[in-house]
């Protein structure tokens, strides 16, 4: 006996019933070790930031990795099933910093940063149990406990060793230049993560002028949305091409910037070069003995402005580059925080938003406006704490990458992409990137083992161990590799042997973090395992991860596969990638399968302040997991995916149908006592004379179990989606609708045929859908069959025959006129339940044998091939593309297809007047009417219903309604499925015509006369 199904799946429920099922029997450890010394397959997780709850952005990731190392250990694949958590950086700090009320590094400071480091690493700890809960409900087996932690001193470690090789190969080097910043993280924000951190903003918008010094009366027109730069101009810049004019008040601009005006006098911008000016804020401490004067730059742009440029070194990274060329002075207004100094009087310790309004009334009041106003404009912002950054000048680290960008781009060229395009930008970035600026100047972070020397001598400390050897001073008290404890170990310079060599203050860019992980978690260069090694530093007591030796290093790398959204591509593919050919000279993995972003189901960008972000939590008890997974699936990667309940809501209706199947198969076994045997999983019930119908639900298997492994192998799960839809439609809504008698009398062959289909369907939709395949596995084989493996996941990836495609195509030819036939009775506006005469086909090549399935699935008496009327439509001439190539000829081609003179060639083709038109070249307008039919057709095959309805079929048309309303009366009285009935017939003398197929067809025992229409039971 299989267990009855309640009428719907109550998802969350069997989720959890299954998680502890599988947790008791150790399901996930059986299947590991089933596949301990199979073949490698080597999946390397990104660390996800350990500073929040799960969500549903990052569940999205986690079931495609999920699917893809569940598919592969089906497949008997040997896996790692590492977790990894990022831990350290920005983001941690930013929330924890939250959290503490602390609004500056000063308060950080103040706070103690022993204490802060602490506070990090609680929260970091905390997120991990959380996100590791989340993660199970969510179903991803995972290796969970033996995560790696990138805080971990290990992971520092290995990054040590990766920056010391780039110093000895001469690639780390002390930068001094412009750089975005962020004023309230006090820190340098580099490249790759502005990505995406533009967004509109509405800036001031203002015309000031900058009097001439050997040119009285007259005065240079700059225009800035920038207000706090202009403290900090020295030069104002000129194209010097461009034409320029003295306008009537005294003002110079360009003269393609304004056409209209009168200019008394016009002079090339290489004439105005060298022009001396006073700057607008000449009076304060800062601008003594600064020469302002005219530049000539290429770059002045003509498209906005005044065509006159006004230049601050000390804020942007295009003036900083203009200061080396032109040997200007470099005036820098503000500091870490974005304060003024002191040097900027009465400006001094105002932020520079805060200034903007104050410098306006200044200089209106000063007679230096022009003009004031509003300008948006995308503009960047800290993408961990939102504020707008700003250009300052920095003194950071950077590893130079033009060594390295050939060799970045060749092991780019071995990865192989999907969606392709990604591959694309990843080149686009590695040809365009800038070097790496890798310091931070923040707190709980990797600290940079760079210890500069008075002697000059720079030492990178290259392991901790190294370190052990050069320290002097504080490893006593070094608790971990991390600030503030760091900072106290003092070395031995190995140049000149001075002691007390302090590091620098700076961390690191978490990417480098990130980006060591194929290394310092897979053993590189380790020369013994050591158990429970890689939890070190911070990371001890949160993980039991081994760190393994380099023999394990060399079976697990590169890994096969990485999964990860669009913005790694720049991120952590990208860190990941450069590491990898520093060290080792190749790519760190074979081939990614990356994806879009997350919008909600109306294509918003989720936002908690919004209201319409979803937390995994809600969405686990609302959808469940399975529907979720499902919905992520069934996501090209290429695309954006909208998320919400709505899509859920009809994804749960369309897996009602498999549910009803399977519901279908178990009422009627457990009615006619049948008893599956495993064998039949092989290939299909063996042993058993199997109808056409049956043969056919084998091959439709079998082609399941082939789409569905071609589109697991090309990476794109919602191929694997669409697969399993319209298997579960064709076993549904023919298979079983053409065999139901067969399971009201017990035919061994359409059980175990359907059985068959139902539990390899199951087990190819396991990887998307665990919990629910499991569950279906246990009632239909497990606990059904003798020996069978207690979970869908012991059983391996289904393998079939080659599937018969010739008889597919056969009864997909079929499904389609069929299909056909009911959208022509339908636009005919008759029902499907009246009998009609007769049904013409054309252009069917296989389904000449079906008449019969044909004649009854459309309720036709007869079924007739290749005659009878032909759909038609109009046929229009598509005057685009016609005109160009025909020109006047057109006209006798629009007169030909209107009177109807149009020759099918085929594929859409057309000859007409002459003229042999492409399926581009014809519009196909509406159908034409034929009086007396139903018509319905598409590119090959076209379907045409005799809708005439003499006495004879409506009677019938009239028997069948009858039969239909009895049944439904049957259902609602609740009488068993064999339940014998006494039929009472009002008006029914006619209908007694048939009264043989109205008793058979209602389980009637007797008909008899009476008021109502009514049943009793027998
Ligand atoms: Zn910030
Ligand atoms: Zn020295």
């Amino acid at each position: 006996m299989f267990r009855q199904l309640p009428p719907v799946p109550d998802h969350p429920a069997i989720e959890e019933e299954i998680l502890t099922w599988w947790e008791e029997r150790g399901i996930f450890q059986q299947l590991r070790d089933r596949n301990r010394g199979g073949p490698v397959w080597s999946f390397v997780d990104g660390p996800v930031t350990a500073n929040k709850t799960l969500g549903v952005h990052t569940a999205w990731g986690r079931t495609l990795k999920d699917v893809f190392q569940r598919y592969k250990a089906l497949c008997g694949f040997d896996q790692r099933y590492q977790n990894g958590f990022d831990c350290q950086g920005l983001w941690i700090e930013v929330g924890v910093e939250r959290e503490l009320g602390l609004n500056s590094k000063r308060e950080i400071e103040a706070y103690g940063l022993a204490e802060f480091a602490r506070k990090c690493r609680e929260k970091v700890a905390w997120s991990a149990q959380e996100l590791i809960r989340g993660s199970k409900r969510l179903g991803q087996w995972m290796d969970w406990g033996n995560d790696y932690y990138t805080f971990s001193d290990t992971n520092i470690s290995y990054i040590w060793g990766f920056l010391k090789l780039a110093h000895e190969r001469g690639w780390l080097y002390r930068g001094h230049r412009s750089t975005e910043w962020c004023p309230r993280c006090g820190t340098s924000i580099s490249a790759h993560e502005l990505v995406g951190s533009y967004e509109e903003r509405i800036d001031p918008s203002l015309f000031v002028r900058f009097p001439l010094i050997d040119r009285p009366g007259q005065s240079l027109t700059i225009w800035t949305t920038t207000p706090w730069t202009l403290p900090a101009n020295v030069a104002a810049a000129v194209h010097p091409d461009e034409e320029y004019g003295l306008k009537e008040n005294g003002e110079w601009v360009a003269v393609k910037r304004y056409p209209d005006e009168t200019y008394v006098e016009r002079r090339r911008g290489a004439e105005l070069v060298g022009w001396r000016y006073r700057g607008p804020f000449d009076h304060l401490p800062a601008a003594e003995g600064i020469e302002h004067r005219v530049i000539g730059w290429d770059e002045v742009t003509m498209d906005e402005g005044t065509g006159l440029v006004h230049i601050a070194p000390g804020c942007g990274t295009e003036d900083f580059e203009l200061s080396r060329i032109h040997d200007l002075p470099i005036v820098m207004p503000v500091d870490e925080a974005g304060r003024f100094y002191d040097r900027f009087g009465w400006l001094h310790g105002i932020s520079t938003s805060e200034s903007a309004e104050q410098i306006v009334a200044d200089l209106a009041e000063r007679g230096r406006l022009v003009a004031a106003g509003e300008y948006a404009h995308r503009y960047p912002f800290c993408w961990r704490c939102n504020t707008p950054l700003i250009f300052r000048i920095a003194d950071d680290w950077f590893i130079s990458v033009d060594d390295v960008r050939p060799r970045l781009l060749a092991a780019n060229a071995t990865v192989d992409w999907t969606p392709a395009y990604f591959g694309k930008r990843m080149d686009d970035w590695l040809r365009n990137m800038g070097d790496w600026n890798i310091s931070r100047r923040r707190y709980f972070g990797l600290p940079l083992p760079i210890y500069p020397c008075a002697c000059g001598h720079v030492t990178v400390v290259g392991s901790r161990a190294e370190l052990d050897e050069l320290a002097t001073a504080g490893m006593d008290q070094l608790v971990e590799l991390h600030r503030p404890w760091i900072d106290a170990v003092e070395i031995r310079c190995p140049a000149c042997g001075t002691e007390g060599v302090q590091r620098i203050p700076e961390i690191g860019d978490v990417w480098l973090d990130a980006g060591i992980v194929p290394f310092s978690t897979l053993g590189w260069q380790n020369p013994e395992r050591v158990e429970g090694g890689y939890g070190t530093g911070a990371a001890e007591g949160l993980t039991g991860a081994d760190l393994p030796d380099h023999n394990y290093w060399q079976t697990w790398f590169p890994a096969h596969w990485v999964s990860e959204m669009r913005e790694q591509i720049r991120l952590w593919f990208y860190s990941q990638l450069f590491m990898s050919v520093c060290l080792v000279d190749r790519a760190p993995f074979r081939s990614v399968l990356g994806y879009e972003k997350m919008l909600d189901e109306h294509g918003r960008p989720m936002h908690g302040s919004w209201g319409n972000l979803i937390p995994a939590e809600e969405a686990f008890s609302r959808m469940g997991a399975d529907v979720m997974r499902w919905q992520y699936c069934d996501q090209p990667p290429d695309r954006d995916l909208f998320f919400g309940y709505g899509p859920a809501h009809e994804i749960k209706r369309k897996l009602l149908t498999l549910w009803n199947s399977v519901g279908f198969l178990v009422r009627y076994s457990n009615i006619e006592s049948f008893r599956p045997t495993l064998d039949d999983l092989a290939a299909g019930p063996a042993g058993v004379e199997l109808r056409a119908l049956d043969r056919w639900l084998v091959a439709r298997t079998g082609k399941l179990v082939v789409d569905a492994t071609a589109a697991l192998e090309e990476q794109l799960t919602y191929r694997l989606i669409a697969a399993f839809e319209a298997f579960v439609d064709d076993l549904s809504n023919w298979y079983i609708r053409r065999s139901r008698r067969r399971f009201y009398a017990y035919d061994a062959a359409a059980f175990r045929t359907l059985w068959f289909a139902l539990v390899t369907g199951l087990r190819v939709i396991s990887p998307v859908m665990p919990f629910i395949a499991d569950h279906m596995w246990r009632n239909l084989v497990a606990d059904a069959c003798a020996g069978a493996p207690e979970s869908v996941f012991l059983a391996g990836w289904p393998e079939v025959d080659e599937p018969d495609e010739r008889l597919l195509d056969e009864i997909a030819e079929v499904r389609r006129i069929v299909e056909l036939g009911r959208e022509a009775r339908s636009t005919a506006g008759v029902k499907l339940r009246q009998p009609l005469r007769r049904v013409y086909v054309r252009g069917a090549r296989l389904a000449g044998t079906h008449a019969q399935e044909i004649a009854e699935e459309l309720r036709v008496d007869e079924v007739g091939f290749d005659q009878g009327p032909v759909a038609q439509v109009r046929l229009l001439p598509n005057l685009r593309a016609l005109g160009p190539r025909l020109g006047p000829k057109v006209r006798d081609v629009k007169a030909a297809l209107d009177r109807g003179e149009a020759e099918e060639l085929g594929d859409g083709r057309v000859r007409v007047a002459g003229e042999e038109l492409a399926a581009d070249e014809v519009i196909r307008g509406e159908r034409v009417e034929i009086a007396g039919w139903g018509i319905a057709h598409d590119i090959a095959l076209s379907v045409a219903i005799d809708i005439e309805i003499d006495p004879d079929l409506a009677l019938r048309g009239r028997v069948y309604e009858l039969i239909h309303t009895v049944n439904t009366m049957r259902k609602d009285a609740g009488l068993e499925l064999t339940d014998r009935i006494v039929l009472t017939l009002p008006d029914g003398e006619d209908l007694l015509r048939h009264e043989d197929w109205i008793k058979a067809e209602t389980l009637a025992t007797r008909i008899e006369p009476g008021e109502a229409l009514a049943i009793a039971k027998a």
